[in-house]
């Protein structure tokens, strides 16, 4: 007999299943006010150089204080700010923040933000971009975009135009957390991407299992080397982890060993001093 498996368990089910759809509709209803209430923000986070551990850039990452619940991770409220519609506005106003932080840095300091895929339905993205860059005087080279496989899932012809139109203008793309999801080669012909960000599952597996974390590094490091791409580690938290994708020739790094998604002011003066050194 497997317990639980009866009709009280089904039963018990459905209240859960209620909770959670409340818990939902609640967020979707506060994240609506959200933007205009100022609960939104951005953190910060650094990237490293493998070789030397310099910063050249920063990842930007949507944070939501709740005034109840106090900080909702993106992995809960971005799909919701999705399905609802609400990345678009939400996305502008990341994009413009992020564009407004970069200009305070020294000229070599990229910034890196995350594009949503809905975001490229809306016919407006690359104008967004080309305001944001302008309105805070920002060189299109400062900027990358990263995105992950799932833009190219619903085959819009106006996904790789868009991508192009944004390319032309300086701005850079990365292949987000690669080597989950979806992942197939023929996405990496798809747009030119300057960069493969390699998933932390991979990064985190590199100093302990028995090496196959380690050959899917190496064999993804080789394949944007021969396609004249970049690679980073992400979710880099011990020296070993860090040592390991160095060896692997990873040319970037980021994670907790480097710094946290910190407040923006935080992250200007980490770049300000390094300035003035
Ligand atoms: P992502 O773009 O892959 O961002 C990296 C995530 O890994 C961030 O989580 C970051 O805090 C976390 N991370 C960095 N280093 C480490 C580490 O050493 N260890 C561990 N355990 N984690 C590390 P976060 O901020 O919770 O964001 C989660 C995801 O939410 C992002 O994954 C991205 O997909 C999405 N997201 C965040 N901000 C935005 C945004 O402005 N727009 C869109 N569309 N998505 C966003
Ligand atoms: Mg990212
Ligand atoms: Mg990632
Ligand atoms: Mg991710």
């Amino acid at each position: 007999e497997v317990k639980g498996s009866g009709r009280g368990a089904a039963c018990r089910f459905v209240p859960g299943m209620q909770a959670r759809a409340e818990e939902r509709r609640g967020l979707e209803r506060d994240l609506a006010q959200a933007l205009d209430r100022g609960e939104l923000s951005l953190a910060f986070q650094p990237i490293v150089e493998a070789s030397d551990e310099r910063i050249v850039g920063f990842e930007a990452l949507l944070r939501w204080t709740h005034p109840r619940l106090g900080n909702v991770p993106p992995a809960k409220f971005v799909p919701v700010a999705e399905d609802t519609g609400q990345i678009g506005r939400i996305g502008d106003w990341v994009l413009r923040e992020a564009c407004a932080w970069a200009a305070r840095w020294p000229d070599d300091i990229i910034v890196s933000v995350n594009l949503s895929a809905l975001q490229f339905d809306d016919a407006n993205l690359p104008r967004t971009i080309r305001r944001a860059l302008a309105d805070n005087r920002l060189a299109a080279s400062r900027l990358e975009l990263e995105i992950t496989e799932s833009v190219f899932l619903k085959d819009r012809p106006a996904t790789t135009a868009v991508i192009a139109r944004l390319k032309a203008l300086g701005v850079r793309f990365a292949l987000d957390d690669f080597g989950t999801g979806y992942s197939s080669l023929g996405y990496l012909r798809k747009a030119e991407f300057s960069r493969i960000k390699i998933d932390r599952s991979f990064v985190q597996r590199a100093a302990t299992d028995a090496g196959e974390s380690t050959a899917i590094i190496q064999a993804i490091v080789s394949l944007a080397t021969s396609l004249g791409m970049a690679t980073t580690a992400e979710g880099t938290e011990t020296r070993a982890e860090f040592e390991a994708c160095r060896a692997l020739g990873c040319g970037q790094i980021q994670g907790y060993l480097f710094g946290r998604p910190m407040p923006p002011e935080d992250a200007t003066a980490l770049v300000a001093l390094k300035v003035a050194a």
